[in-house]
């Protein structure tokens, strides 16, 4: 018989709180600044010093963040973007949302990212815009493609929801100019607001974009509707803004965010001595000098089998991520990804969150090399693609 895996090691991820996330929600609720308020805009502002930009635009999740920077840049019917299959079904759903397709490209196996060849392969005359996912807190590099896309109209847009506080060169990602960047801030990310997330515009146009987009294009702040008797609605909006009381757990999240960085890169250390040993199991390595690593990614030949003997000692191991060409909702936008389609079958994230301990790590990664249990057998599912239209 097998002890059972300590309480922290069944899960895969978790909102790690520092303490005074209770206190700070208690004051929102006594102040009854609930919504888009003081407090949002004091976390924009904070945000922004933290990753040396000129502003931040706080919005209710990492997914609206993608949707709310889409429009803004006018990507919509007729465009395509260029999008990782390997991703969370967030990125895709964003793009579906504005009526634009997206246009599956492959990644190198390496990173999990894409990169700039890969990106340049796919550009047709209706790309409008290139969607990097910075996988597992990496950064992606397409700064030699830069005059090309530009030439061409196709902005960048990352989708940085893993990424927060990870580094390219001597800049935090978000302080780069070539892309819009977008962050998660969901239960289980880097820092988290209970839900939550920010778009870092490139120019104070784009900031005025976003920031009526999130607030049901309205024009006036908050504070400027109070003093006039109407208010006027003059683009398409939606109810996106953050509210008080995610954006004050965020604020003590940033707080202590150096704590999470340290932590975040000690604990992804560990798992790479502990691993570094075992046959068969190759870590998808992370430059954590630079990066804040989101995910500790293995990639295994035997997948299911061993995914199912962890399930069984109550690791909380999980797939980041089914690749999304092959989820019934996108058949549509199918098309061959080799190196997605391997490494959907290879990779196993082992469980990452800043409540492990070495020794968690060392008993997760003593089992990952002693399958033990037959694989699992999954029914083949006839894809069950509900049909559906988008805006007229
Ligand atoms: C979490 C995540 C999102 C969506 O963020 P939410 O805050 O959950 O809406 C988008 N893309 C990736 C890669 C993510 O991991």
């Amino acid at each position: 018989m097998t002890a059972s895996a300590r309480p922290d090691a069944r899960r895969n991820a978790s909102p790690y709180l520092y303490g005074p996330e209770a206190a700070a929600i208690a004051r929102v609720l006594q102040d009854g600044q609930y919504g888009h308020t003081g407090i949002t805009e004091e976390f924009e502002r904070r945000v922004a010093d933290f990753l040396g930009v000129p502003d931040a635009v706080a919005v209710a999740s990492g997914t609206a963040a993608l949707h709310t920077a889409l429009l803004a840049a006018g990507i919509g019917p007729g465009h395509e973007v260029i999008v990782p299959s390997m991703t969370f079904c967030a990125t895709v759903q964003a793009i579906l949302a504005v009526g634009a397709s997206p246009c599956f490209v492959d990644i190198d196996p390496a990173t999990l990212c894409v990169s700039d060849q890969l990106v340049m392969s796919a550009v047709t005359d209706k790309t409008a815009a290139v969607m990097p996912v910075l996988f597992g807190g990496q950064p992606v590099d397409l700064s030699a493609v830069r005059e090309e896309l530009d030439e061409r109209g196709i902005v960048v847009i990352e989708d940085a929801a893993h990424a927060f506080g990870s580094r390219q060169g001597a800049r935090r990602i978000g302080a780069g100019r070539m892309a819009t960047t977008c962050f998660s801030f969901g239960p289980i990310k880097n820092l988290t607001c209970g839900q939550g997330g920010m778009v870092i515009p490139r120019t104070p146009a784009e900031a005025d974009a976003l920031r009526r987009i999130r607030l049901l294009g309205m024009v006036q702040s908050q504070g400027e509707r109070a003093n006039t008797t109407t208010y006027r609605v003059n683009t398409f909006g939606l109810r996106y803004q953050l509210s008080g009381l995610n954006a004050a757990i965020g604020l003590v999240q940033l707080e202590a965010f150096q704590a999470a960085e340290a932590t975040r890169r000690n604990l992804w250390r560990t798992y790479r001595d502990a691993l570094a040993p075992l046959d068969g199991v190759t870590l998808v390595d992370v430059d954590v000098d630079q990066a804040v690593p989101h995910l500790c990614q293995v990639r295994i030949r035997q997948r299911d089998t061993v995914f199912a003997d962890l399930r069984s000692r109550d690791i909380g191991v999980g797939v980041h991520y089914p690749p999304n060409h092959t989820q019934p909702a996108f058949t549509a936008w199918h098309r061959s990804l080799p190196a997605t389609e391997q490494a959907g079958q290879e990779i196993l994230s082992l469980p990452f969150h800043q409540h492990l301990t070495p020794t968690d790590i060392d008993r997760v990664a003593s089992s990952s090399n002693r399958p033990s249990s037959p694989p699992e057998v999954r029914d083949a599912q006839a894809p069950d693609c509900v049909p559906w239209k988008l805006l007229p």
